[in-house]
């Protein structure tokens, strides 16, 4: 049996391993268009800063790590097309020569692209100018070069979702005076506005600019004299023009899944245009499963949806290895459970916030609180701000977002939330939990008892 997987990150790595795990007698073939198979990408924001200082660091294993789990590399090695009659994939390797590699079973994990939102001026420019998009390797060089030969001193990121804020962490970090732009109302727009406005402060108080509710329109190069190589044109919600100048300019506005490649081949697509899979990752070609950003995401709450995370290619690249070597297991979904670490605090949410639960078909009900990470009287406990969502009908738990210092436990405290609602616990059943104490890392109340209290008391009398 040989499986060739199509992409070198979570998705096509974890499927290779699960499929030496589960048939150490299979043939692994892995296809990667650069040289840095396992690279952890959402690392890069840690190189940027100086805090993991060589990116040879970043690789969850090496090369010869991975081949002795038994995958040979096809490294800077680009699929092109798949002949799925005749178990084909054809490949131009790192010499531009064409090859056609015979397969009996594909896991495709082409992952995502950056998007590029419609910003006039953006196309014409690119690293040497200092314009930057950010999701490979090649794009951590490429900002690494610009950081280190021309000594930018300032930044501005447009995008403040959870990339976005990273690197702004990072560049400030560097020493970069940062303006973040962001066209939605408020920074962290996937968690609450409540919240979002504590992520806000804690980069002000950094000394980021913020510039909420406001759209790029255009970046050029800059006048002569001007403070920065390059001028950023935008408009506020209110319809005032804005305009920045800075040495470099890093858009993260999403991602979009690459699905070129299954899309020739006849693939069908989903949710937000991206590869239709099963929940045994099969896309409906013989012998073809697919995994990671290029697919959708099966969420235990939504159905089917798209939501490209790390934690969730693992997981299906590992469900479509599995099945490609004869398993029949499930992608048990994703639940979106995410935490972004903003300077010393750390914002986390999983399942549901409330506009999402109602168009969900729920009938949600969403109780803000607060509670020390542990026992106030023992130095250096920290306030935790959690926002609870709730079905008020059945008392089902639906969502927790957490916003609180980064050493308060916020990833993990989340993480109880996620378990919960994976198990269809009711916010009541979760004052129930045995969590642990002692005081200077709980309370015997811990804060998400607290939190989940806090809903009971209040979710019927709230509108
Ligand atoms: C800066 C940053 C920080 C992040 N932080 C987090 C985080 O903290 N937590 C989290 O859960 N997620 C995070 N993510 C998201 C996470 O990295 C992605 O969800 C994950 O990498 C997706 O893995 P993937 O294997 O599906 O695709 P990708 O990582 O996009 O990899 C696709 C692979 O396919 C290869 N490829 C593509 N086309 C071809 C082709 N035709 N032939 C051969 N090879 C091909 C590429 O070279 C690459 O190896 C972050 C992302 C970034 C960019």
């Amino acid at each position: 049996m040989h499986m060739v997987a199509i992409g070198g990150s979570d998705a096509g790595i974890s499927a290779a391993l699960r499929a030496r795990e589960v048939d150490p007698g299979a043939e692994v073939t892995v296809v990667v268009a650069d040289a840095y198979p396992n690279f952890s990408i959402c690392g890069i924001p840690y190189h940027v800063s100086g805090e993991v200082p060589h990116w040879r660091n970043l690789a969850h294993r090496t090369i010869e790590d991975l081949e002795a789990a038994g995958m040979r590399l096809r490294l800077d090695t680009t699929a092109r097309g798949i002949d799925t009659a005749g178990h084909k994939l054809l490949v131009t390797g790192p010499d531009g020569a064409e090859d056609l590699i015979a397969y009996d079973q594909l896991v495709i994990g082409t992952g995502a692209v950056p998007a590029r939102p419609p910003i006039a001026g953006l196309a014409t420019l690119g690293p040497g100018d200092g314009a930057h998009l950010l999701h490979s390797m090649g794009d951590t060089f490429s900002l690494m070069s610009t950081l280190t030969e021309t000594s930018p001193a300032s930044a501005i990121i447009v995008g403040a979702g959870y990339i976005g804020l990273e690197m702004a962490d990072a560049l400030t970090t560097r020493g970069l005076a940062v303006t973040q732009i962001e066209q939605l109302p408020e920074v962290l727009p996937t968690v609450d506005p409540q919240l979002g406005a504590l992520v806000h402060a804690e980069l002000a108080a950094r000394g980021v600019e913020i510039l909420a509710g406001t759209a790029v329109n255009s970046v050029g190069k800059a006048e002569p004299g001007a403070p920065g190589r390059l001028r950023v044109e935008a408009v506020t919600s209110a319809g005032e023009p804005v305009t920045r100048h800075a040495d470099l300019v890093l858009v993260v506005a999403g991602v979009r899944p690459d699905t070129s490649l299954a899309v020739t081949a006849g693939a069908a697509l989903g949710a937000k245009g991206a590869i239709a899979v099963d929940r045994r990752m099969r896309t409906g070609l013989p012998d073809v499963h697919a995994a990671g950003d290029c697919v959708v995401t099966w969420h235990r709450l939504l159905g089917e949806t798209y939501l490209p995370l790390g934690t969730t290619a693992h997981k299906q690249g590992r469900v479509a290895g599995e099945n490609a070597c004869g398993g029949n297991r499930e992608f048990a979904g994703s639940l979106g459970t995410q935490v972004v670490k903003i300077f010393d605090q750390a914002a986390a949410r999983t399942g549901l916030r409330d506009h999402e639960a109602a168009a969900a078909g729920f009938d949600p009900v969403t109780i803000g609180s607060e509670a020390d990470d542990h026992k106030a009287y023992y130095p250096g406990s920290h306030r935790i701000h959690m926002r609870f969502t709730g079905d008020r009908a059945t008392g089902r738990l639906l969502g927790v977002q957490l916003f609180g210092h980064k050493n308060a436990e916020i990833a993990k405290r989340v993480d109880i939330a996620a378990t919960a609602i994976y198990h269809g616990m009711t916010v009541d059943a979760i004052s129930d939990l045995d969590l642990s104490y002692t005081p200077p890392l709980g309370s015997p109340w811990d804060a998400i008892h607290a939190g989940a209290q806090a809903w009971t008391r209040q979710a019927h009398a709230a509108g």
